[in-house]
């Protein structure tokens, strides 16, 4: 059975396409066959941090409906495979959100994992994505604006059927770590299955378009990242709670400054 997750996270700039390409690389190296799927079509770079840029056919021909899935896949020596998106303006304005869950019912044939990494935002083509996985991964930083984003993925996943299986906390610093991924869970009401320190080695590598887990799998954010994909290779359903009907109220985002910082 193939598990879909769909890494999301409402704020730009967390580190979905790290989290995507590096957990994707983490569970190839496992033996799982994975395909990890950039479904940002409007700002494209899972490609990019993998050196793929230059591919010809990408999702934005697939979903404008001039290729099949199946061009758009391409092999890595790690053995994850890579349905990279265009990055030109007019390749996203002919490309076709809704054909997402067509392209994704031929993909699962074969695969143990897909990940999709998912636009910032709440446009068509963010939410599609939510929808279609069976669990949505959110990535988060230990700063309010990214957790507020977050609680509304998590509302907006469950309005249109999904579930969140979990939180990945990202760009941790050391101190305080425990104590901030426990309350995050709290108040978020989902599991942080994993934090990811903040660690220079994510962009050093990055820079040679190279997943951290390949060119330092020692640092700590490459561990961050093994644990996790061990964790999801070995699991089976995660149990998920529903969305705390609190963060719809009024004065939500006071009370998350107040329980996390201690007042605003
Ligand atoms: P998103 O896809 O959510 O917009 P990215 O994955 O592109 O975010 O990450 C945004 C930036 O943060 C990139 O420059 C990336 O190298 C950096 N980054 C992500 N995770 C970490 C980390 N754990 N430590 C240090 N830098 C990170
Ligand atoms: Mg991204």
């Amino acid at each position: 059975m193939t598990k879909v997750y769909t890494i999301a996270s409402g704020k730009g700039g967390t580190g979905k396409t790290m989290t995507t390409a590096n957990l994707g690389t983490a569970l190839a190296l496992l033996g799982k066959r994975t395909i990890i799927l950039d479904a940002d079509i409007g700002m494209a770079n899972l490609g990019l941090v993998l050196g793929l840029e230059k591919s010809k056919i990408t999702l934005h021909e697939v979903l404008a409906g001039k290729a099949d899935i199946s061009q758009a896949v391409y092999d890595l020596p790690t053995g994850l495979k890579v349905v990279p998106s265009g990055i030109s303006l007019q390749g996203f304005q002919n490309a076709d959100p809704d054909r997402l869950q067509f392209v994704m019912s031929k993909l699962v044939t074969g695969a143990d994992f897909i990940l999709i990494d998912a636009p910032a935002g709440i446009s068509k083509d963010g939410v599609i994505p939510l929808a279609i996985a069976d669990e949505v991964l959110l990535v988060v930083n230990p700063e309010l604006s990214s957790l507020a984003d977050a609680v509304k993925i998590k509302v907006l996943t469950e309005m249109v059927g999904g579930a969140v299986g979990g939180i990945v906390l990202n760009r941790a610093s050391a101190e305080k770590t425990m104590l901030t991924s426990q309350k995050i869970s709290q108040i978020m009401g989902a599991e942080v299955l994993e934090v990811i320190p903040e660690d220079s080695s994510v962009r050093r590598a990055a820079a040679f378009k190279t997943p951290v887990v390949v060119m330092y799998p020692d640092s700590p954010a490459a561990k961050g990242y093994k644990k996790l994909a061990a964790k999801l290779a070995g699991s089976k359903a995660m149990v998920t709670e529903t969305a705390s009907a609190e963060s719809n109220k009024e004065g939500f985002i006071d009370r998350l400054a107040r329980s996390l910082f201690g007042g605003v």
